[in-house]
């Protein structure tokens, strides 16, 4: 039986980050991957691009989840995540070639906020269209600057209740929920405090970028890294039972192999990390918040100047929940990969993200899934026409995922990409030397998968030696 001082589950941005930051302390890690590519939700993928007659014209990317690289800072500048992320990872700055956001939008009913990496702008939008809640969102802002995070303290306080010691308009609530709810809430309607605060630093103050690239350009650096550290990876593996021992596991692989571990650090999600270890699924917390993708590729790049992402939504209530129908067409997030200092691409591309129902999705058969995704790429063509309407667009290609295709290539039940809404911040799930990294121990999003893996190695890891 191979042995191992730790095993890592899932190769996602925590997974990588952990087994690498591993690795660095002398330890025998594996890491081990149900699918046969890197990245989990945040992966890429390339398809030959063809012209309207067949003819081959080269390669089309895609990147599956980077709409923008979130907690973005300066070269040179201190504290910032991103800047702990390189640190520790041993990942120059200048290798990421972070191109900034033109700017991002709040739209809802018929208000407009907008904001970028500065947070004055924000500021002055408020100062503009909320006046007199000016001194509310800068006493926020300070709340949000000064608070740290206990990862002991589990106990879940609502973001609805609390922004109202600050913020009195209902408007500017919803506005300022739309991006953080979206970006990074597993909960309906609501999100945990802590969680709004690290979500209204990583939107807010320190905003969006992109990688020149795509999320290519970082996962080629990891994966270098990985190789230089000669990491054990055992990809198109899946974890499928864990067994607990007195001072090691027992784990038994999709490929029949059998392996024992000292550690082990599961990013695959808290419901789904109780399957493998035959516990009963605590329902409660499966997630149940679930997208639709729509990309619509152009013939020719799009106007300068779109926002870089822009929050929907229709009415003047944001209603963030699991909808009734297979999409909710009331809100919507359009993402621009164009909208950054500069854009590699020769196609323009749109991106449209709904809340969609995972349940009814499922339920389709093979006939009526094509239908209906037909269906959706048609409301999101005519979202686009009513948001940017004045601008003539010829489309070349369109491609759309939904829950099915998340819980597909994650196993993340109900393709649930926010994961379970219960969330263990230092990464204890109770069960003696296995931790929970990546979504389900709360840091989320690219820079805060990556940030979870290493916080979690650094917590549990360092160093002990597995005794045979
Ligand atoms: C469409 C979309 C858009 C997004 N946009 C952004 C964005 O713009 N900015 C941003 O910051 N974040 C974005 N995200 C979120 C971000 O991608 C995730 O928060 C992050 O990638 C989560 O990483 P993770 O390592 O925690 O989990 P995952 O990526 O889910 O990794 C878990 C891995 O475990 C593997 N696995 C599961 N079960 C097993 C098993 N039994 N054995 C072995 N392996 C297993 C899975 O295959 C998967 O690779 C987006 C996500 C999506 C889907």
């Amino acid at each position: 039986m191979k042995k191992f001082d730790a095993v890592v589950i899932g190769a996602g941005m925590s997974g990588i980050a952990c087994a690498l930051r591993l690795q660095s302390f002398g330890l025998n890690v594996a890491l081990i991957e149900k699918h046969r590519v890197l990245g989990g939700l945040n992966s890429f993928f390339q398809r030959v691009k063809k012209s309207p007659d067949g003819k081959r014209q080269g390669i089309r990317h895609f990147d599956v989840g980077l709409h923008a690289l979130t907690n973005f800072a300066k070269k040179g500048s201190r504290k910032k995540p991103l800047m702990k992320i390189l640190r520790q990872l041993r990942i120059p700055y200048d290798s990421l070639l972070l191109k900034e956001q033109n700017y991002s939008l709040i739209h809802l009913d018929n208000k407009k906020l907008k904001f970028n990496n500065n947070i004055d702008t924000f500021i002055s939008e408020v100062e503009t269209y909320f006046p007199d809640q000016l001194d509310g969102f800068k006493k926020l802002i300070e709340v949000v600057e000064s608070s740290t995070l206990d990862t002991s303290d589990n106990e879940y306080i609502s973001s609805r209740k609390k922004i109202k010691e600050f913020i009195s308009d209902e408007i500017l609530q919803e506005m300022i929920f739309l991006p953080v709810f979206y970006y990074g809430s597993s909960w309906e309607d609501d999100i945990d405090f802590k969680q709004f605060c690290i979500m209204f630093q990583a939107l807010y103050l320190e905003g969006f970028s992109r990688p020149y690239g795509g999320i290519r350009t970082l996962f080629n650096i990891l994966k270098e890294k990985m190789q230089a550290l000669n990491i054990v990876r055992m990809m198109g593996v899946a974890v499928q039972k864990i067994e607990q021992k007195l001072d090691h596991h027992i784990l038994e692989l999709s490929n029949g192999e059998v392996i024992s571990s000292k550690k082990v650090f599961s990013s695959i999600g808290y419901p789904e990390t109780q399957r493998v270890l035959g516990q009963k699924v605590n329902k409660e917390a499966v997630g149940k918040l679930g997208f639709v993708e729509v990309q619509i590729f152009y013939n020719e790049l799009l106007e300068k100047k779109l926002p870089t992402i822009c929050f929907y939504n229709k009415t003047k209530k944001f209603i963030y929940r699991n909808p009734d129908s297979l999409i909710d067409r009331d809100s919507a997030i359009i993402c621009s990969p164009e909208g950054y200092d500069d854009f590699e691409g020769k196609e323009g591309v749109l991106r449209v993200t709904f809340l969609a129902n995972y349940k009814l999705w499922k339920e389709l058969d093979s006939k009526e899934y094509t239908e209906k995704k037909e269906y959706v790429e048609r409301v999101a063509k005519e979202l686009i026409e009513e948001i940017y309407p004045a601008h003539l667009r010829t489309e070349s290609f369109i491609d759309t995922f939904t829950p099915l295709t998340v819980e597909k290539y994650t196993s993340h039940i109900n393709g649930a990409i926010y994961g379970a809404t219960k969330k263990f911040l230092n990464g204890d799930m109770g069960v003696k030397d296995l931790f929970l990294i990546g979504t389900d121990q709360g840091y989320l999003g690219i820079t805060g998968s990556i940030l979870s893996g290493i916080s979690m190695a650094n917590m549990y890891g360092f160093p002990t030696r597995h005794q045979p």
